[in-house]
């Protein structure tokens, strides 16, 4: 498989068409970090201990990871050396892959395009930023510092026909809340010094959706692979912990 979906041989490189290469290859990409993960497991699986058990009924056939083993069983032992991996050791690893993608957004830089300024979307609705910021929580509170909500989705359509209907497909049935910032002045930022961190680090995450003038689309097309790997990582292994916890 290729490292970079979007290679020079994919000549449709509209939004639309990412979007579903990406989701076309995730499957794949899943598939192969749950065999990598199951592999590493095994690496900790005990060698037939049940030929001198002495533990009697054990009525269990299939000696997977996930199987109930009394508390003295081997196996048992197995089950805690996993779960103690995948939630010390390989949170630890995980760390170090989202630093790699992180770092190589170093080689990329803004176009300043301001599309990112003029269409922004969120999961919650502005009340719901506002109460989140009053709890607390730092991004909601940046984000409201600087974004307003558009009169009406017609209103946020205008501004980038693609990419809203591209967010709005992603979420599918849920609701999203569109905004824009006021401070943007022509494609460039009038109050770019005092700008907050959520505008100086975007994109922060490497599965957001850009809208297709955004430079960093390169970053994201050189890091998809790794980027899906991590999500498909951390999926997998909230799963274990949830089996084994
Ligand atoms: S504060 Fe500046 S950089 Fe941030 S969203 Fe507004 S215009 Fe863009
Ligand atoms: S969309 Fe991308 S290139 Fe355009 S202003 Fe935002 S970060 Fe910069």
């Amino acid at each position: 498989m290729s490292n970079n979906f979007f290679s020079s041989q994919n000549k449709d490189n509209s939004l639309k068409s990412q979007h579903k290469n990406l989701k076309d290859n995730y499957e794949q990409i899943f598939i192969e970090a749950a065999e990598s993960i199951r592999k590493e497991l095994d690496a900790f699986k005990p060698e037939n201990p049940c030929s001198n058990c002495n533990i009697k009924d054990c009525k269990i056939e299939k000696k997977d990871i996930f199987a109930p083993y009394p508390s003295n069983c081997k196996y048992k032992d197995w089950q805690i050396k996993a779960l103690t991996f995948l939630t010390i050791d390989y949170k630890q690893k995980l760390k170090v892959l989202y630093k790699n993608i992180m770092d190589k957004k170093n080689n990329y830089s803004c176009g300043k395009c301001g599309a990112c300024c003029r269409l922004a979307a969120s999961e919650y609705s502005y009340e719901q930023l506002k109460q989140r910021a009053n709890k607390g929580d730092k991004y909601s509170k940046e984000f409201i510092s600087v974004f307003v909500p558009f009169k009406s989705e017609d209103d946020a359509k205008t501004v980038n026909p693609e990419y809203f209907e591209l967010l709005n497909k992603l979420v599918e049935d849920e609701k999203i809340y569109y905004y824009y910032c006021p401070k943007l002045n022509g494609n460039l930022c009038s109050d770019y010094e005092n700008r907050p961190n959520i505008c100086k680090d975007f994109p922060h995450n490497p599965l957001k959706l850009l809208p297709s003038e955004c430079s960093f689309n390169e970053w994201k097309n050189e890091i998809s692979h790794e980027a899906m790997l991590l999500k498909a990582k951390v999926d997998i292994i909230e799963f274990y912990k949830g089996k084994l916890g």
